[in-house]
């Protein structure tokens, strides 16, 4: 069966360049990069390769940029890193769980926390992070990209606020990367996450963009690593690869127009997700109406489980998502959905289909094919949906 994969969001393949890159980092070139003999040199010049690449995606510089262990260390390293007891934190009730969490952790700790809401757009207001600043917030954490509706956050206009505020801004932008352009000056942020495994680099490795002068307590003690901002010794094959996808990335937001893969892969969501709206007139996107990167959409379709569709789906070759991978098995609706004003029912009966640089105009087809068969196959086999369909 050929097989479709519209799950992006939750992890990318490896690009062949990114493997290649790093093949050699695993068995021939496997010094440890804090070695001073001529192994470790070659390992550390390939880490500090790796450093300039994922800088020059973010527009910092080399030595602002941090290697984790993945998205959720860089987040938790923002948030841990840059509050003490009795500050307070401004954030967004949309994020990741791995900064909401990690604000919720530090609440039992002693620091102050304000989870902002959003409108039905998935959309935070920079006037409410405005409003909510008191005289001891010392950080403002909210996302640049939504991980289940691609919604794009006003981050611009909230690092203003935080300037204004003198307050530190961290965003996640652990899914903006690689879809939009990223300026940490434009943004005004003083931390900002990414993750490998969402821009074609293995699980495992990410980086947090720290600000020249912006102090942060580490999460770990032990060596030197990263100028004592993370100790361990580096995932060099991993760190290689993150290096190579971020220069690809780059290389890929910053070419011609004619070139640019971003439209083309906006065109294909927008086809997928208007002739699926054509085909239901109660189905809905989540997030329409705000900006939103080029490769999501999330749509409900109501009075299906979306757990089910998920797995009708998969038994005929296409994968999709109800949200966050992590909450996979999960029984609670996705907070995301919740926040925006959905009803629990109408959370669970959302779809989350993200593109990725293969998806092509065949697999929207055979997606097309597929979404509105077992949308009508489980409605069938719904007594809500009966019930609803006899009462109307
Ligand atoms: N932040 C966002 C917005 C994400 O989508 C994810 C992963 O899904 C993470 C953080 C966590 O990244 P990682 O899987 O690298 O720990």
């Amino acid at each position: 069966m050929h097989r479709i994969y519209l799950d992006n969001n939750a992890t990318t393949p490896i690009l062949p360049a990114v493997f290649e890159a790093m093949r050699p980092y695993f068995c021939e070139e496997f010094g440890n990069a804090s070695s001073i003999h001529s192994h470790g040199q070659q390992t550390r010049a390939a880490v500090e390769n790796a450093r300039d690449s994922v800088a020059a995606l973010l527009g910092c510089r080399a030595s602002e940029v941090v290697f984790t262990s993945g998205g959720t260390e860089a987040d938790n390293l923002a948030i841990a890193g840059l509050v003490h007891a009795g500050d307070h934190v401004i954030t967004s009730s949309v994020e990741h769980h791995a900064v909401l969490l990690a604000c919720k952790h530090l609440e039992d700790a002693g620091v102050e926390l304000t989870v902002l809401p959003v409108d039905g757009r998935c959309l935070v207001d920079p006037d409410d992070v405005r409003r909510a600043l008191r005289l001891n917030t010392k950080l403002i954490s909210v996302m640049m990209a939504n991980n289940e509706t691609g919604v794009l956050q006003p981050v611009e206009e909230i690092g203003k606020v935080a300037a204004q505020a003198g307050v530190s801004f961290h965003t996640d932008a652990v899914q903006a990367a690689g879809k939009v352009a990223i300026g940490v000056n434009r943004i005004g942020c003083h931390a900002l996450s990414i993750s490998g495994h969402k821009i074609h680099a293995p699980q495992g490795v990410g980086a947090l963009y720290v600000r020249k002068g912006t102090k942060i307590r580490p999460l770990f003690y032990g060596g030197r690593h990263e100028r004592s901002r993370r100790a361990g010794t580096e995932n060099v094959p991993g760190i290689v690869g993150l290096g190579k996808a971020a220069q690809l990335a780059k290389a890929a937001l910053d070419c011609g127009a004619d070139q640019k893969e971003e439209p083309k892969m906006a065109a294909l969501r927008d086809r997928l997700q208007q002739e699926i709206l054509a085909q239901f007139e109660d189905a809905a996107v989540n997030g329409d109406g705000a900006p939103r990167v080029p490769n999501t959409t999330n749509i409900r379709f109501d009075h299906i489980d979306g757990e089910a569709m998920v797995i009708a789906l998969d038994l005929n070759g296409l994968a999709v998502s109800t949200g966050a991978a992590c909450s996979s098995g999960a029984i609670e609706p996705s907070h995301v959905l919740l926040a925006m004003g959905l009803r629990p029912d109408q959370a669970r009966a959302s779809i989350r289909f993200s593109l990725g640089k293969q998806t092509t105009e065949e697999d929207i087809d055979s997606a097309l094919a597929l979404v509105p068969q077992t949308v009508a196959r489980l409605r069938e086999l719904s007594p809500l949906y009966k019930r609803q369909a006899v009462s109307s």
